[in-house]
């Protein structure tokens, strides 16, 4: 008779929700999702503060639930709190993740094997990447002196000899302009723009994809002056260049420049995603890993997607847990360009977890996230690395 892999028992029940938050650059919130079968899952959430609190509230409806049951929970979730935006998505994607994470290990299987298998080996990732020295730590020193196309082009030339091939920096850094609410820029601010992607171009070449964020600043008349200068730099992408609701706005953008739209990083659940998928509003989706709505619901936002022929960069701020999970996710779907990395300025973010299948391997490897083979997510906490950078008030939970 051939060996069953089944779980010997499959009826199992989630006991208890604890989180945790780490100060890295941002607030990570991490969840644990405990069961009554002896093992725990752990996921990450966006932007800790009020998503934590909630991730842990959320007991009330989740104890005694199958966590193997992923999809009903999340319906559950979003059933009850109809509505709740994007800190409600941010902690239901923890605790989703935290679900898979269980059911990997029950099943001994890597968490893309549990997704439909992979399109990819290794997911590739982009970098975050800041030219300048931050001007929190000088106030008063002029933007103009430490936004310049030298920086830009130094930190360009550190992420690509690190071994990255995609990159992305802010393009909406204040220089000349001191009334941003009015969000037009004049016609200096714009050539000071220009002048920093042409610094980066010149010193990478045009082999390296290239992003630029304008995080929702500007006008669409203004975006539109930027992104016709743009053009001749071939950017990989113009992120977020009017506010999100401009739906509108973004169609015009994408119709009249030859530069990639790409949008999403606030847009939570597949549904909102269709619609804007459906309305030609982007070139490139990029849903945020742990504030989406879970990781199922990452691999939904890819389909939708994926009809309308449209890529995604998934948006990433988390610890090396989210993004791993993230990675896990990219690895699944057909239409993935890259995955964000965002904390080149944190040296211990590779220290925070470790690969159960190869304890001293890295996590990020020349702009590469290698798939771990380890069950669930495939990547445990290092207690030690998490408890000195707990934020003040909260206790470890591994
Ligand atoms: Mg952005």
């Amino acid at each position: 008779m051939e060996e069953s892999h089944r779980p010997p028992e499959r009826d199992i029940e989630i006991t208890n929700v604890e989180t945790m938050a780490i100060a890295g650059n941002f607030t990570w919130g991490i969840v644990k999702v405990e069961t009554d079968a002896g093992v725990y899952g752990l996921g990450e959430t966006f932007r800790a503060e009020a998503a934590l609190d909630m991730a842990e509230r959320l007991l009330v409806d989740l104890e005694g639930e199958n966590p193997l049951d992923i999809d009903r929970i999340t319906a559950l979730m979003n059933q009850r709190y109809t509505g709740s935006g994007r800190v409600g998505q941010s902690a239901f994607t923890g605790i989703e993740t935290a679900c898979w994470d269980i059911k990997g290990k029950l099943l001994d299987a890597p968490l893309y094997e549990l997704l439909g298998g992979k399109y990819r080996d290794r997911v590739r990732i982009y970098c975050d990447t800041h030219g300048g020295e931050s001007l929190g730590q000088a106030p008063d020193r002029d933007p103009k002196e430490v936004y310049t196309p030298e920086s830009y082009a130094q930190a360009a030339r550190e992420v690509v000899d690190e071994g990255f091939e995609a990159l992305k920096f802010d393009l909406d850094v204040p220089t000349h302009d001191p009334d941003t609410a009015a969000r037009r820029l004049d016609n200096a601010s714009v050539e000071h723009k220009v002048s920093l992607v042409e610094a980066v171009r010149e010193e990478i070449g045009y082999d390296i994809d290239l992003g630029m964020d304008l995080h929702w600043n500007f006008t669409v008349e203004t975006a539109a002056r930027i992104g016709k200068k743009l053009e001749p730099y071939d950017l990989a992408w113009l992120e977020d260049p009017v506010p999100p609701e401009q739906v509108e706005a973004h169609r015009h953008l994408r119709e009249t420049l030859d530069v990639p739209i790409l949008t999403g990083e606030n847009v939570t659940t597949a549904s909102r995603f269709a619609d804007l998928a459906n309305t030609g509003a982007m070139d490139i989706a990029a849903p945020d890993v742990n504030k989406c709505g879970g990781l199922w619901e990452l691999w939904k936002v890819a389909l939708v997607c994926d009809l309308e022929g449209i890529p995604l960069s998934p948006h990433n701020i988390s610890s090396p847990l989210g993004t791993v999970a993230g990675a896990h996710v990219c690895a699944t779907f057909p239409n993935f360009l890259s995955l964000e990395f965002h904390a080149r300025d944190v040296p211990w973010w590779g220290d925070l977890v470790r690969r159960v299948d190869d304890p001293d391997a890295p996590i990020l490897n020349e702009g590469y996230i290698d798939l771990p083979e380890g069950p669930g997510l495939g990547v445990e906490l290092d207690p030690e690395v998490a408890e000195r950078y707990l934020t003040d008030g909260s206790d470890l939970v591994v």
